[in-house]
C-alpha cells in the first residue's frame, strides 16, 4: 500500500526516517507541524502515499482524499482552534513547496504576516480550498 519515494523528505518523516513533530498518525495520514509557521498553529496533513500534488490527485485517490480533509475536524478539536479563524488549503501546480501531497491547516489568520498571507491566500491561482480540489477530483472521473 505505502510507496515511498527516497528523495521526498515527508516520505522519509512519515516512516520517521527524517525529525518532525508529528500530532496525530493512522493507517493513512500523518500530521505534523509546520517547520516554518505562518501562524501560532501550523500543521501539515500528508497522506502516507506518496502523491506528488493536488492536481495529480485521481478518482482511486477519493478516499484517501476524504480521509486527509476529515482530519482538520479532529486536529480542530485536538488543538482547541477556532474554526472561523482557521486557514486550510493546497498548493496549486506549478506552485509548491516539498513536491508530496499536504494539507494545510493555520490558524489563527489574524497571526498570519504579510507574505505569508500572500503566499497562503485562499482560492488564488497557488494555493486552493479543500472544496476546490474535491469538486476537481470529481470532475475527473
Ligand atoms: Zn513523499
Ligand atoms: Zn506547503
Amino acid at each position: 500500500m505505502a510507496t515511498r519515494v527516497e528523495s521526498c523528505i515527508f516520505c522519509k518523516i512519515i516512516d520517521d526516517k527524517a525529525p518532525s513533530e508529528k500530532i496525530y498518525e493512522d493507517e493513512y495520514v500523518t500530521c505534523i507541524k509546520d517547520i516554518n509557521p505562518a501562524s501560532t498553529h501550523h500543521y501539515l496533513i500528508l497522506p502516507k502515499r506518496h502523491i506528488r500534488n493536488a492536481k495529480e490527485l485521481k478518482q482511486e485517490d477519493a478516499e484517501i482524499y476524504d480521509k486527509m480533509t476529515s482530519i482538520v475536524d479532529r486536529i480542530t478539536e485536538m488543538k482547541g482552534l477556532d474554526a472561523a479563524c482557521t486557514l486550510t488549503g493546497f498548493h496549486w501546480p506549478p506552485f509548491n513547496t516539498v513536491h508530496h501531497l499536504h494539507l494545510h491547516v493555520i490558524s489563527p489568520t489574524n497571526e498570519i504576516n504579510m507574505w505569508q498571507k500572500f503566499m497562503f491566500r485562499p482560492d488564488s491561482f497557488w494555493f486552493v480550498s479543500t472544496e476546490y480540489v474535491r469538486s476537481y477530483l470529481q470532475s475527473r472521473s
